[in-house]
């Protein structure tokens, strides 16, 4: 395939230079013995009373090192909404140009292409919530940039075929983004591996759900360097504070723990689905790898007061397209799980 990027990138994008901070010339000096009186912050050392660093150079060394992948492949974000936000307004141009997702899926692109004045061609998935393939190919024109693929999927919870992705992948001349925000609950390999294979491909992660730090606000972006040099033209130059860039540090340094949590995640997931099986009011059980479980219900809205009664908040997704009289449940803790099996046994 022959991909050239400035094929996709905005007119107005093309000709900017990314914003250079005050402290950007200096990035080869030593410099822990310069005096900075050049960015207008208060002297009086606080911890953070400096702008951060606008590249987070170091939470890119560690991920990686961790990912084994290289540091101008990533760009990192206020939370994956934001780096979503940056693909819309990197790539597609307001009332002229379109994107395709794939209900029922995450509410942020369809948000996200409202707030950009960008189409957003939905293309539902089929019964067992796997991508169309040839109906997505067919709702491609010369104005489509970027297909976003959820996988695994939220609300639905399942990833995406291989085969699928790839055949998208290979004949869709735009962007696709491949949103993996719960690929650490699933035995799948992240698409990231793939990134030299294909070059419009994007992968979103984030350290809101299996790395536990929602609170934090990081989201990751994984590409060619050709595109994330395009995303850092229009980032705004300290998307990402201090005090985020330091706690994930921190939290990145500690795998074992983290791998643990995901681990005993996943474990009352199992536990979960088996007492499922036998509450008389739940009809389906989909296939589940993330950290949340979907189910089809007799009666959604009853159901979800019930719980709310007994102090039990889930999400109602009963309204969404394909998921009439269904309820998404968060894996808890096995405390919470305990109390949530038990409320379900009425
Ligand atoms: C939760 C979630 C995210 C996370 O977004 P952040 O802004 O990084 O917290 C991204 N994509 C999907 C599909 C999600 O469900």
């Amino acid at each position: 395939m022959n991909f050239d990027i400035n094929n996709l990138v905005r007119e107005n994008v093309k000709s900017m230079k990314p914003y250079s901070s005050a402290r950007d010339e200096f990035e080869d000096f030593d410099t822990a013995d310069m005096i900075f009186l050049d960015a207008n912050e208060n002297p009086f050392q606080n911890g953070v009373n400096r702008y951060p660093d606008p590249q987070q150079s170091n939470v890119k060394l560690v991920l990686a090192k961790q990912r084994n992948i290289k540091p101008n492949q990533i760009l990192l974000g206020n939370g994956s909404d934001e780096v979503l936000d940056l693909l819309f307004r990197a790539f597609c141009e307001p009332k002229i140009d379109n994107v395709i997702t794939l209900p029922p899926t995450y509410g942020m692109y369809g948000v996200l292409s409202n707030i950009n004045a960008i189409e957003n061609r939905e293309v539902l998935l089929s019964n067992d919530f796997q991508p169309q393939v040839e109906k997505i190919l067919d709702a491609v024109d010369e104005n489509t940039k970027i297909l976003f693929l959820c996988s695994p999927n939220n609300p639905t919870a399942n990833s995406f075929s291989d085969e699928s992705v790839a055949y998208l992948l290979k004949n869709f001349k735009g962007l696709v983004v491949i949103d993996e925000a719960y690929i650490d609950f699933s035995k799948k390999q992240s698409w990231m591996n793939e990134l030299d294979e294909y070059p419009n491909l994007i992968i979103t992660q984030t350290l809101s759900k299996a790395y536990g730090l929602a609170g934090i606000r990081l989201g990751i972006c994984y590409a060619s360097a050709e595109i994330i040099t395009v995303l850092n033209k229009i980032k705004p130059p300290y998307n990402v504070n201090e005090l985020t860039q330091l706690r994930a540090l921190e939290r990145l340094s500690h795998p074992d723990k983290i791998k643990s949590e995901i681990t005993s995640i996943i474990v009352q997931r199992e536990k979960l689905l088996k007492v499922l099986v036998d509450v008389k009011f739940v009809k389906k059980i989909y296939p589940t790898e993330a950290n949340f479980i979907l189910i089809k219900v007799d009666d959604a809205n009853k159901r979800y007061n019930e719980l709310i009664a007994k102090g039990i908040v889930i999400r109602n997704r009963t309204t969404q397209p394909l998921c009439e009289n269904t309820l998404r449940l968060t894996i808890g803790t096995e405390v919470e799980n305990k109390k949530l099996m038990e409320a379900l046994k009425v």
